[in-house]
């Protein structure tokens, strides 16, 4: 059994983890710039997810050529794939919907360019396979804040619109979300009995097309009075400025911020991640 490189291990953790192939049922456009895949089938009825916020999986894409992806088995030391198998591409992508009954799974994905995945999910018809492992569940900051700080960009809001969702009665919360234009804009249902305020960031009205919208309205947002609590995640530069920022400016820490790089401009997840002087992100 051959191991499978950093990248994959250091993202999905170390714990035993399924792993099963669903087919895709139907294609939605959810905005011009997001599409949403409901996956179906058999083997999805083991997957044990859909209870908690901010859950991720890992996708395992087929080949080119190929209809069935390799799917890899969880031992001590990460993901193994059988001696002679290429491990497929894989990402990490989150939870938006998951439905035991069907089962049915919703997967949100940022039609952003190049990139195997996302070339795969723009492509994709009823009936085409792809494998998935998880899911893991994400982390989140303790509740017991007076306000929960959110910052993403568009490939973080599967994962926000969780959040929002399962929001403890009586959170306060403030949401800056960058996305491409207006078009890009979903509704956001926060749980009952929560005060949850969305700011939406356009990258097409920033003065500067080099400006880091999300970073600097975190960065000037008027800190309150009280203890705050804070989820950031999108572009792997961005999320450090504002990890950066929130720790040494504000004083919160690994318990009170979790911040994590989804992507990173200019770079495949692999060339990102395997890149020594590109860790800190
Ligand atoms: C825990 C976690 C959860 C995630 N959840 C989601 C999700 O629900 N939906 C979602 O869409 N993404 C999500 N992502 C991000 C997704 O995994 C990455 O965008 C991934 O790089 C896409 O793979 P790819 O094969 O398409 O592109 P890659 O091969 O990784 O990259 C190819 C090129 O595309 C660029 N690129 C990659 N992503 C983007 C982007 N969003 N915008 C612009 N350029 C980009 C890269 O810089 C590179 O130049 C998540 C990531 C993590 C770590």
């Amino acid at each position: 059994m051959a191991r499978d490189d950093k990248a994959t291990r250091s993202r999905t953790g170390r714990s035993p983890i399924r792993t099963c192939l669903a087919t895709v049922v139907r294609s939605v456009e959810v905005t011009p710039r997001m599409l949403r895949l409901t996956l179906g089938g058999d083997e999805l009825r083991t997957f044990d997810g859909g209870r908690q916020a901010d859950e991720r999986v890992k996708l395992f894409f087929p080949a080119q050529g190929e209809r069935i992806p390799v799917l890899p088995e969880f031992g001590p030391e990460g993901l193994v794939y059988p001696d002679d198998a290429t491990p497929p591409h894989a990402r990490n992508y989150t939870v938006r919907r998951f439905d035991p009954a069907g089962p049915e799974l919703d997967i949100d994905f940022v039609i952003h360019g190049d990139g195997r995945a996302v070339e795969w999910a723009r492509d994709a018809r009823p009936g085409d396979v792809l494998g998935i492992a998880g899911p893991a569940a994400g982390s989140l900051p303790p509740a017991d804040a007076d306000l929960l700080l959110i910052a993403g960009d568009e490939t973080a809001l599967p994962a926000v619109a969780s959040i929002l969702e399962r929001l403890a009665p009586g959170t306060c919360a403030h949401v800056f979300i960058e996305v491409a234009d207006r078009f890009e804009e979903q509704p956001l249902a926060a749980a009952p009995d929560t005060d949850v305020r969305i700011q939406w960031l356009h990258r097409d009205t920033a003065v500067d097309a080099d400006d880091d919208q999300l970073a600097d309205a975190v960065c000037e947002f008027p800190w309150p009075d009280g203890t705050v609590h804070a989820w950031v995640a999108g572009e792997a530069l961005t999320v450090r400025t504002i990890r950066r920022y929130l720790c040494n400016e504000r004083g919160l820490n690994k318990h009170t911020l979790h911040a994590a790089g989804y992507w990173r401009r200019g770079k495949t997840v692999e060339e990102w991640l395997n890149d020594p002087q590109d860790t800190d992100a």
